[in-house]
């Protein structure tokens, strides 16, 4: 294969990809594939002799396609969308023809600046203060992993670098009991230990953190030698939408000097339409937040945006210089490797750029509402319906409900036959120790008749 036969096949890719786009929905939402069913049709060993893209192209369609689970369908309404707009992707495939290296401004002067401008306006576009500044990680689990070595360093005087963690004090990190995994992973990989995680008890209809059971935690944690670090609020949270009460934990952190980070991994999104912002109230009071443009605003995987109140906390938690990266380049420049764990770093602004420019925050503001405006409605026709109990009332385009009176077990079973059927794909959570079934909604190209289809299908196999 050489550049010629790319202009070819890439047409050919283009076609293909707006045809799947065009016909999606009539595939089933979920992989109707059992475990093996792909493997089983791939050779043991690599090919000794090349072939042409046809051939592969045709094998991509008979083997890979039926085991893809299709989370680009309007009716995904499981986990929470990972959205990859049009004009998000024909970005990645320039990035990918260009594939710079974007560590260094040196190494990519454009990617950098455009990854502070592209990061100033979503800072703009959240209502967030002037001031923060921003960075593009790969991943929400990243940025909150770079937050938590951030307060470990902050609270051993930048120590645990240098010394290790052995003989240190012993830090407690303060989050809800809502919170997702992946800050429990940070502290394991941040040498904290599970055990100084500290859940707080979730209360009232938002489910945020009970703020007297936080500053309880901290000053007994202090009267017992511990050494509090920092708290990591959510705006949000998987299961069912929680949002803490920002102000309050950011009072107490105040009074306590903790490091403050938020995940609003999904939820942030939302934050472009001014209405939704009285969820996150305080947040301008964060040192840290992330959200992911990879999952509701349209961008294509991977993109995390993480702003920072003061960068320079984590470059001096993250940065090191070995003279080989030096680059005595003059001026006000940002090496942004300086800012997170990995040192390469693909050009993911383009992708951020393309997308605002081509919808304009207006039109990714109206898409966010209709997904509101849909998802709440269906909860209110189940709502109205006698054998279902809605659960978790709406925050954002995110609920839960479980038919009356089921059983952990028949409430899975529901899942299962709801997927089995295709037409939508759902997941269940447990909330207060229920099962539950969790509806979220936030497709780019969803649409109202979706919604009906959603409520066609549940009604119907719950009857069943
Ligand atoms: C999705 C999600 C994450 C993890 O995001 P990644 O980018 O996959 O690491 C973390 N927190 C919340 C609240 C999420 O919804």
């Amino acid at each position: 294969m050489n550049w010629d036969d790319f202009a070819t096949h890439a047409k050919d890719v283009a076609d293909w990809g707006a045809d799947y786009h065009k016909t999606i929905r009539d595939r089933p939402v979920r992989a109707q594939t059992a475990p093996g069913d792909v493997s089983s049709q791939l050779p043991d060993s690599p090919p000794e002799d090349g072939t042409d893209m046809a051939n592969i192209m045709a094998d991509f369609e008979k083997v890979v396609m039926p085991g893809i689970t299709h989370w680009q369908h309007p009716r995904f309404f499981a986990y929470f969308n990972s959205n990859a707009a049009p004009a998000s992707v024909l970005a990645e495939f320039v990035a990918s023809i260009i594939a710079p290296q974007c560590m260094l401004w040196q190494t990519s002067p454009a990617a950098t600046e455009m990854e502070t401008r592209m990061l100033d306006w979503l800072r703009q576009g959240l209502g967030l203060p002037d001031g923060y500044q921003g960075v593009i990680q790969d991943s929400a689990s990243s940025a909150t992993l770079a937050a938590v070595l951030t307060m470990r360093e902050r609270a051993l005087n930048w120590q645990g670098n240098v010394q290790g963690l052995s003989g240190q004090p012993v830090l407690r990190i303060y989050c809800s009991d809502q919170v997702h995994t992946s800050i429990d992973r940070a502290i394991w990989v941040a040498g904290i230990g599970q055990d100084n995680l500290v859940k707080i008890r979730s209360t009232g209809d938002l489910r945020g953190l009970d703020p007297i059971a936080l500053q309880d935690a901290i000053t007994r944690d202090r009267a017992a030698g511990f050494v509090p670090a920092g708290i990591i609020a959510a705006t949000g949270a998987t299961g069912m939408g929680a949002c803490d009460d920002l102000d309050a934990v950011a009072n107490i952190a105040k009074a306590e000097n903790l490091f403050t980070h938020l995940d609003a991994a999904w939820a942030g999104t939302a934050m472009i339409c001014p209405e939704f912002r009285p969820l996150w109230q305080g947040a301008e009071r964060f040192d840290s937040i992330v959200f992911n443009p990879h999952k509701w605003l349209g961008a294509q995987f991977d993109c995390a945006a993480h702003f920072l109140r003061d960068p320079d906390v984590l470059r001096q938690t993250l940065a090191i210089r070995p003279e080989y990266l030096k680059t005595h380049a003059q001026g006000d420049i940002i090496d942004y490797s300086e800012w997170s764990i990995p040192l390469g770093r693909r050009f993911r602004a383009l992708k951020l750029w393309f997308l605002m420019r081509s919808y304009g925050m207006e039109g990714l503001r109206s898409r966010i509402r209709n997904h509101v405006t849909w998802s709440q409605a269906l909860c209110e026709r189940l709502r109205a319906l006698p054998e279902f109990q809605i659960v978790t009332d709406p925050i954002l385009s995110l609920w839960t409900f479980k038919p009356a009176g089921a059983s952990d077990e028949d409430t899975q079973a529901l899942v299962e036959a709801i997927n089995t059927d295709g037409r939508i794909y759902l997941t269940q959570t447990l909330v207060d120790g229920v099962k539950v079934i969790r509806f979220t909604a936030g497709q780019f190209d969803c649409e109202e008749r979706d919604f009906d289809t959603a409520f066609d299908t549940i009604t119907e196999i719950a009857r069943r």
